[in-house]
């Protein structure tokens, strides 16, 4: 016969905490609780299996339930020595619901249930205290009439706050047994009022009512949405705990609370909570009254802990909270209630934490040798880091928001309000603190993006310029405040009643989508202990090397301060914006001839190999990717007629002959257009340049400080193997030719970016010129989808919606479609030249599921933003660990 039902507490414990899917999460750790000794009152589970079965079979339950619940609540009888119905001595039960992960949205717990007209009489007998029994009574028919019969909660309220007037009172506390009573008359009229039939009497029919409420609510539509929205299949049920009630409202001996074992938001060890004399379940949390500590430590003028006012149930409590920890080595969130001075515990699960909180845990926790170091790793979520890794807001300090965009690159900044990216570079170059604010940024915003401390868009999604550049950069970034109005010609921003004037502070909480007038005060993060320990402990369990996207100086010392082992991608192009030598690569772009062009190419030489030489010093040694010119050139050209004015006079042409010129490079699809590698076939002047900049510098550096650097010279979007055979041919000319003037060796690497699906496809024969591949997984996965990834923001939703797509493809890697050109251009690659060095690089680099697919897919390393690297650090420790976990399950072959 099928078990349907599982007893826990008091002699008959038939479950434990592994059976978490069967039991839900509450019922699995009351029988886990009863288990090891503590004090649960007895009840009963009826299984998540019951409720599949109850939905699979036309909301009919199983024939054998009704029998084995009758059984059930039979040992509960005879446990405490009650009787469910008893007039004389009735049992009460509670009906709670549990599934397996906790579910707002599910049926609210009914309390005291098995009261009725003549067993309030016999609890009133039986406890000698008639207001205890009415009080407990009332409570009843309110949470049962609102719960399982629907009633409107309001009424009840509104029924209480009449006897209340009546009685000139305020004070729950001060309405005795005989107010009670008469709130329980006007409450059964209330339900035969709205429900039409008279509150029900038999306590059978009574739980059956609640058991049937909380096996629906698993189906109503808050459920429904939560588990949507939460990837929860329906498929799992949730279970039904019945378990003998206990009293915290029998009087000053009695109390109940919530408490966390150690503190949720620092993560000390100390016992933290609230509590209440004379109260019942959810009063603590209801704030009719304002709980109090639990230690006295930490009590408050005027506050009484239950330390002083219980001080033996409060000793009790201090033992199970140890005997807890020990057990489930975890911090635990836990429910109590004390009856009479008996401490009953009534549940128990792993607490919610901030991340600041969960790292001091995991640590101390590892220290105090409850847990290993691989568990201490595991327990960290690597996107949490992200909140100890930038500047918060003080949580005192005063603010006003304003707005609220989308939270597109965390942290907060607060500076002046400046609306374009020339003068946030001035004013930053006078060491002011200053916000970018635009409708939306583009490649030439890049340099006031890099300078602001933080950047505030009105228009644009999670993907758009501003909010990918800002995040790779770590600048604080709100982008899409469609609540704010900018003005360029007046130099103002709008929202609603606020009027800012350029200059005026604001401060931004990328992590929220905040906007706040004004200054509000900030908190810088810290990188030194739990933190720098757990970041020790993942290096010594990842197999993955972590690189970080940089290019300036600026972001190169941040990856190192974050640990990042080399550079894995040194995009050349954002060097080219500057404002000193944007007009430098103008005239390169635009010269007609060979000779202009490479006039211009020689000015930019010394830039250059100057930029690589910082790079090639602040990474002391370790790898520098760089890849040569990727962009359309239509990036670089001149917008207005000034602009276009001085590279005419540069040239010496004539502004005519521009016109045409720039007519002429102007392309209607310029992302598959003339790019990439294709720009160093055409002209291999400009890779000849990068080149010699990238050996000279690296040459350099060397004599410097007398330690090697080996630099990997790496082509973009390259499709066919020709396209790397020559322009590494390029480069390898160039290089001879420095090596061989400067009379000294010198190592380097030449490798590709993987892109193109056609690179995938042909790996084998581009590996043949490659030492390197690196998986530009941002291009790849728009070449693969045939998607912009600008333009995808406007049909995302409806793709995630409609379960076209699990997750947005450029956050997530693609595993089935992308990552299955990836494992096949490492298959291809590494066959043709098994010691092909294999990295990735772009906004997958850092993002957690993405990692543990370049851990399987037998990557070398992930390359991210320099904010990113310390999250890649872990997620790349957790990879190497499930990964090793999957090959101790696997058969050996
Ligand atoms: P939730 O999941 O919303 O916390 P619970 O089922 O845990 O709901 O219960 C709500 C409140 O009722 C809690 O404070 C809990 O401790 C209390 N409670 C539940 N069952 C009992 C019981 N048998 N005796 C006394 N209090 C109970
Ligand atoms: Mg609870
Ligand atoms: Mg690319």
């Amino acid at each position: 016969m099928a078990k349907w039902v599982y007893g826990f507490g008091a002699g008959r414990n038939d479950g434990h905490a592994g059976l978490r899917d069967l039991l839900g999460g509450k019922g699995a750790n009351l029988a886990e609780m009863a288990g090891i000794g503590l004090p649960v009152p007895p009840g009963f589970t009826i299984t998540t299996e019951v409720c599949t079965a109850f939905y699979d079979n036309g909301r009919r339950y199983p024939e054998e339930l009704d029998a084995q619940v009758q059984a059930a609540l039979t040992g509960i009888e005879q446990a405490v020595g009650l009787g469910f119905g008893d007039a004389g001595r009735p049992l009460l039960v509670s009906v709670r619901s549990g599934a397996r992960v906790s579910m707002p949205g599910m049926m609210d717990t009914v309390l005291n249930l098995g009261l009725n007209d003549e067993t309030v009489e016999g609890l009133a007998q039986s406890s000698g205290d008639a207001r205890f029994a009415w009080d407990s009574y009332r409570r009843f028919i309110q949470m049962y009439g609102s719960v399982v019969l629907g009633v409107g909660h309001h009424h009840f309220e509104e029924i209480i706050e009449d006897v209340k007037n009546e009685l000139n009172t305020l004070e729950d506390t001060d309405l005795d047994a005989e107010a009670w009573r008469q709130v329980v008359l006007s409450y059964k009229d209330l339900v035969e009022r709205e429900t039409g039939a008279a509150f029900p009497q038999e306590p059978k029919a009574q739980l059956w009512g609640a058991i049937g409420a909380v096996f629906g609510s698993w189906m109503n539509p808050r459920a429904n949405t939560y588990r949507r929205l939460n990837d929860i299949p329906a498929a799992w049920g949730t279970a039904v705990n019945v378990q003998a009630m206990v009293f915290g409202n029998m009087g000053e001996d009695c109390a109940t609370g919530v408490c966390f074992t150690r503190d949720p938001s620092t993560g000390e060890n100390a016992f933290y909570g609230e509590y209440l004399v004379n109260a019942q379940g959810e009063d603590v949390v209801a704030g009719i009254r304002t709980p109090q500590p639990m230690s006295e430590a930490r009590a408050k003028p005027g506050e009484v802990s239950m330390e002083a006012a219980l001080p033996d149930a409060y000793r009790e409590l201090l033992a199970v909270r140890d005997t807890l920890e020990r057990h489930y080595r975890d911090m635990q969130d836990i429910e109590f209630t004390v009856q009479q001075n008996k401490l009953y515990m009534l549940q128990t699960r792993s607490g919610k934490r901030t991340a600041a909180a969960a790292l001091r845990i995991a640590i101390e926790m590892a220290h105090e040798g409850r847990i290993s170091h691989e568990e201490a790793i595991g327990r960290i979520t690597p996107a949490s880091l992200d909140q100890l890794l930038h500047p918060t807001l003080d949580p005192k300090a005063e603010r006003t928001v304003i707005s609220r965009g989308l939270p597109a690159s965390p942290g907060a900044a607060a500076g002046a309000v400046v609306f374009t990216a020339d003068e946030v570079e001035q004013r930053a170059a006078r060491g002011e603190a200053v916000i970018l604010v635009r409708i939306e940024t583009s490649p030439e915003d890049v340099h006031g993006m890099h300078a602001a401390r933080g950047v505030l868009t009105t228009r644009g999604g999670m993907t758009s310029h501003a909010a990918v550049v800002a995040r790779g950069m770590g600048r604080v970034c709100v982008a899409g405040c469609g609540g704010i109005r900018v003005d360029y010609k007046a130099q103002t921003l709008t929202a609603g009643s606020h009027v800012i004037k350029a200059g005026d502070w604001i401060t931004l909480d990328g992590s929220t989508g905040e906007v706040f007038a004004g200054r509000v005060a900030t908190i810088e993060p810290t990188l030194s202990g739990d933190f720098a320990t757990l970041m020790g402990w993942a290096d010594s369990l990842r197999r993955m090397k972590v690189r970080a996207n940089a290019e300036t100086p600026d972001d190169a010392e941040t990856a190192r301060r974050f640990g990042a082992e080399g550079i894995g991608l040194c995009r050349t192009e954002h060097m080219f914006f500057a404002p000193e030598r944007i007009g430098i690569v103008r005239q390169m772009i635009m010269a007609g001839s060979e000779a202009a062009r490479a006039k211009a190419l020689e000015q930019l030489l010394p830039f250059q190999r100057d930029d690589f030489a910082a790079l090639f010093r602040i990474m002391a040694g370790l790898p520098v990717t760089i890849r040569l010119l990727d962009p359309p050139l239509h990036e670089f050209l001149p917008h207005t007629d000034a602009d276009l004015l001085a590279v005419a006079e540069g040239l010496g042409q004539s502004l005519d002959a521009l016109h045409e010129r720039r007519a002429a490079l102007s392309e209607s699809n310029p992302m598959l257009g003339h790019r990439g590698c294709r720009l160093g076939i055409t002209f291999p002047e400009i890779y000849a340049m990068q080149a010699r900049a990238i050996f000279e510098a690296a040459i350099l550096v060397a004599a410097e400080t007398g330690s090697p650097v080996v630099p990997e010279v790496m082509i973009p979007l390259v499709g066919t193997a020709r396209e790397l055979e020559l322009t590494r041919a390029e480069v390898d000319r160039v290089a001879q030719e420095v090596i061989s003037k400067a009379g000294v060796t010198l190592d380097y690497q030449v490798g590709t970016m993987i892109e193109l699906p056609r690179a995938a496809l042909t790996a084998d024969q581009i590996a043949q010129h490659a030492d390197f591949f690196s998986f530009g997984t941002n291009d790849l996965t728009q070449t693969t989808f045939g998607l912009s990834r600008d333009d995808a923001g406007g049909f995302l939703p409806h793709y995630i919606e409609k379960a076209i797509w699990a997750r947005d493809p450029f956050v997530t890697i693609d595993r089935e479609g992308v990552g299955a050109l990836v494992e096949l251009a490492v298959t291809k690659g590494r066959g043709r030249k098994p010691g092909l060095k294999l990295g990735v690089c772009g906004e997958h680099g850092g993002d957690p599921a993405s990692i543990a697919f370049c851990e399987e897919a037998g990557l070398d390393y992930v390359s991210c933003s320099p904010f990113r690297v310390p999250i890649a650090r872990l997620a790349a420790a957790q990879a190497a660990m499930a990964a090793a976990m999957a090959r101790a399950k696997a058969p050996a072959a």
